[in-house]
């Protein structure tokens, strides 16, 4: 029978509970304990989707197609587990579930409530984790912070969860924050114990309470939230802000979390054996020499909109021993012109996914620069169709060379929609979406990089390569160096005459973890590496 950690949020949100939840999950996992993740998220919307980068930052796609919240990619990364469609559940599908069961009867004349029929739905999808993925322990990661209206329905469930699974079967972990106050040099405690007290009202005590600081956390504070709050001194934890999210299951190990959860759960478990990821973040942390790569995006201000982009550069520059340094570029600063004087202090470029026609004429440019100048390139999906349009219009000489999903009536639609994606009306879930195999062409940069015949990788796009301009781009130098094993769809395209031009129309982000960096990715940045930055070439010696 799964055990079950549930965790909630006080104070204010964005103080790391999801990086806390696969902390917790690496930490159980060290002990050969299984462990699966899962997170509530209250908002309304089926999935996050249809939701803006700016509302709600990466959209996460698991292998088995869902559009998640970014939290899951931390969990993977970390726990080392692909999570399924099952790992996501928000207010959205519950009552949409509720609603379509009462709309055919199968509460017949009964009134639907939120008590017991809504919770009983988030209990069932709770449930449906541990059944589906046969974990010892099942981490439950409740979106938002205690308190907010949306979030009533989810703890009054996970309060329901201990009475029906067991008291010794359930643990609740609060993540909080602690205020510093600068006029006085101290740390607060009271939001902790208010938020706490509101988790009580609604009859949830936490056994463990995680308090987030970015300053050192005196004993005495530990001792305060202790007696304030009814919860073991040695349950009481501060996980103060580090150099690097990877720390934090070092930190958690230090305070002995691992074993006041196995010991509360009875679980059997081994020591902890947490070597390699220590090795690995005292890697991380070494001082290194640099590589600068130029992320072209749209949505650069907000850069939790790349999280994986990020997370999956730094896993690959520590394979090289370097440290990553991400330019932010906004592709709209390239526009009509304007100078191009940022893409010439980075080492490569990458231009990630994305939807929509503002920003394009500047990836487009980037493209260019990389092409023209041999900077190392990669793109990401959205990132493939701006390198097939930017050659395009090179091959063609024409400037009328685009997607029909930037211009419907383009002379040369190089990137068009998939079959049966261009009369799409309705928008949530409708993409492409999730793992296909891709082939990869022998003797290609691609097929290189992976050292394998055939990857499994991660899509969402509605959009492709059009194959009737396959052949002509060809002729000049464009390779399909990945393709669907019926050879249809273009996955990977190269350039055969240039040192690393190499793009994918899938998302590789998703599937590189810290001790495992993704090929692209990897052979990228070791392209990069190489690259002198202008003006960085040592001068001639004057004889
Ligand atoms: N907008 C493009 C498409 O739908 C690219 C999508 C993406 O980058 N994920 O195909």
């Amino acid at each position: 029978m799964a055990k079950y950690v549930f965790v909630t949020g006080g104070v204010v949100s964005s103080v790391g509970k999801g990086v806390s939840v696969a902390s917790i999950g690496k930490i159980l996992k060290s002990r050969s304990v299984s462990v699966s993740a899962q997170k509530l998220d209250p908002y309304l919307n089926v999935d996050p989707g249809t939701m803006s980068p700016y509302q709600h930052g990466e959209v996460f796609v698991t292998q088995d197609g869902a559009e998640t919240d970014l939290d899951l990619g931390h969990y993977e990364r970390f726990i080392g587990v692909d999570l399924t469609q099952a790992s996501n559940v928000t207010s959205g599908q519950v009552y949409s579930s509720v609603i379509a069961h009462e709309r055919k009867g199968d509460f017949l004349g009964g009134t639907i409530q939120v008590v017991p029929h809504v919770t009983n739905e988030i209990k069932r999808r709770i449930r449906q984790v541990a059944e589906i993925s046969g974990a010892d322990v099942v981490i439950v990661e409740v979106g938002g912070t205690v308190g907010d209206i949306e979030g009533q329905p989810f703890l009054e469930a996970i309060r329901q969860m201990r009475k029906d699974e067991g008291r010794d079967n359930v643990l609740y972990i609060h993540v909080t924050f602690l205020p510093h106050i600068a006029a006085t040099d101290e740390l607060k405690t009271k939001p902790t114990q208010h938020s706490v007290n509101e988790l009580r009202r609604i009859g949830i005590q936490p056994d463990v309470i995680l308090c987030r600081s970015d300053n050192e956390i005196p004993e005495g504070v530990q001792d305060k939230i202790s007696l304030f709050c009814d919860v073991d001194k040695e349950a009481v934890i501060p996980v103060v802000t580090g150099e690097t999210i990877y720390e934090v299951p070092l930190l958690l190990e230090e305070y002995k979390l691992g074993d006041f959860i196995v010991n509360r759960f009875e679980l059997k478990a081994k020591e902890s054996n947490l070597g390699d990821w220590r090795d690995m973040v005292n890697k991380l942390k070494a001082p290194k020499e640099s590589v600068t790569i130029g992320l072209v995006g749209k949505y650069v201000e907000l850069r939790d909109a790349y999280y994986s982009v990020r997370e999956a550069l730094c896993h690959a520059a520590l394979t090289h021993n370097r440290e990553v340094k991400i330019e932010w570029l906004s592709s709209e600063e390239f526009q009509d012109g304007h100078d191009n004087n940022k893409l010439r202090q980075v080492q490569g470029i990458i231009v990630p996914g994305g939807f929509g026609h503002r920003g394009i004429e500047g990836m487009i440019e980037a493209a260019k620069f990389a092409r023209e100048r041999e900077i190392p390139y990669l793109g990401l999906c959205l990132g493939l169709q701006v390198m097939v349009i930017e050659f395009g219009r090179h091959a063609f000489h024409s400037q009328d060379v685009n997607s029909t999903e930037f211009s419907s009536d383009t002379a040369y639609p190089v990137i068009d929609f998939l079959p049966g994606q261009q009369g799409v009306k309705q928008k949530g879930g409708t993409m492409r979406l999730g793992t296909y195999p891709c082939h990869l062409v022998p003797r290609t940069k691609a097929a290189r990089a992976y050292g394998c015949e055939i990857a499994y990788e991660r899509h969402r796009h509605r959009l492709e390569f059009n194959n009737s301009f396959r052949q002509p781009l060809e002729e000049v130098g464009m390779i399909a160096s990945g393709v669907s094993p019926d050879g249809e769809l273009v996955e990977i395209t190269e350039l055969r005459n240039h040192p690393w031009m190499v793009s994918c129309q899938f998302h590789p982000e998703f599937r590189s973890r810290p001790d495992s960096p993704h090929p692209l990715f990897a052979d990228f940045v070791g392209a990069a590496k190489e690259t002198l930055i202008e003006g960085a070439q040592p001068s001639l010696p004057i004889s």
